[in-house]
């Protein structure tokens, strides 16, 4: 059975819904308000056991404060292997306060806490084999993801990293990444380029810029997603729901990618289903509240089929 490793980051949001974000020196009144589990290891994690169901491990490598009892109950209630979330002795769970006006953007401010203190010797030394899946993002300190990304890769697993937030990865670790997965803002900081206005914009890019990873993979929200792999570019739209909340919408993304890459389903049907699964979330209130299930994934599939 492949495994899926995740090394990533635990946060507590507290999501705070307003009429219109604020801007600098502005205040505004939350209409609503609520505190749930975020931090985009721990949401790859739930995004990826919840669509598989018990078919492979999700396990997630990660730091929290002595505060998360809460967090790490809830993550094994999803089928998460909590068992390498280390415990931080003085420092509190990550934290993220996010703001999500009536359109459904969303701003949002991190308070790293325990991740930041997530270091090297915390890995695992068998960071999975061929067939498995490593997945990583920005969230943790670059050493931490640097060296799983290595460790991994050296190990023959399909690494993915999410580079979000996008700081510099140095080509060192690009190059032993299978799929980058950033969406347009981070593909932009990460070859430091505005970001282009249209989608032949983005394509444009990517044809011009090279990034030494083995595909990528960028995410253009309501439009669905660009694949660029060894058979060239392929588009793969979003289909048309009604947006509620995006937040979480790139982790249910990353997620599903690695569920179908551990299913051993090619990148370009990854893709594919990783669009589906990540629209449904974005019709449902929270980031891992509105991941959806390998069953409402082919439920939504089929609904598609239906209406063309
Ligand atoms: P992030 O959440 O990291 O900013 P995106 O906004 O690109 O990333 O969203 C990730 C994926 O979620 C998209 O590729 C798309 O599949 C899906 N998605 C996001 N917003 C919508 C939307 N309004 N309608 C349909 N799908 C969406």
């Amino acid at each position: 059975m492949a495994s899926i490793t995740v090394v990533g980051s635990v946060n507590r949001d507290v999501v705070l819904q307003v009429r219109g974000l604020p801007r600098p020196g502005e205040t505004v009144h939350a209409v609503g308000s609520r505190e749930g589990l975020g931090g985009k290891g721990a949401n790859q994690a739930v995004a990826a056991a919840r669509l598989g169901g018990g078919t492979h491990a999700v396990r997630l490598v990660a730091k929290v404060g002595g505060d998360a009892q809460d967090i790490l109950a809830s993550l094994e209630k999803d089928g998460v292997d909590t068992g390498w979330v280390a415990t931080a002795d003085r420092t509190r769970t990550g934290m993220a306060l996010i703001t999500v006006d009536e359109p459904g953007e969303n701003t949002i401010v991190l308070d790293g806490g325990a991740n930041q203190e997530l270091t090297v010797a915390d890995l695992p030394l068998e960071l999975g084999t061929s067939g498995d899946v490593l997945m990583a993002q920005g969230e943790i300190p670059p050493e931490v993801t640097g060296a799983a990304v290595a460790r991994a890769a050296a190990r023959g697993a399909t690494v993915i990293l999410n580079p979000a937030p996008a700081y510099a990865f140095g080509d060192d670790v690009l190059k032993r990444v299978d799929v980058l997965v950033p969406n347009l803002g981070e593909l932009c900081a990460l070859l430091g380029v505005p970001v282009p206005a249209t989608r032949g914009g983005v394509e444009e890019l990517l044809a011009a810029r090279t990034l030494p990873v083995g595909a990528l993979v960028v995410t253009l929200g309501a439009d669905g997603a660009i694949v660029l792999d060894s058979e060239g570019m392929l588009h793969v739209p979003a289909p048309r729901v009604t947006a509620v909340d995006t937040v979480g919408a790139g982790d249910t993304f990353c997620g599903a990618l690695a569920d179908s890459l551990a299913r051993g389903r090619p990148l370009r049907i990854a893709a594919e289903r990783a669009v589906l699964a990540a629209a449904l979330s974005v019709t449902g209130v929270g980031a891992q509240s509105a991941m959806p299930t390998a069953e409402e994934v082919d439920q939504f599939a089929q609904q598609q089929e239906n209406t063309r």
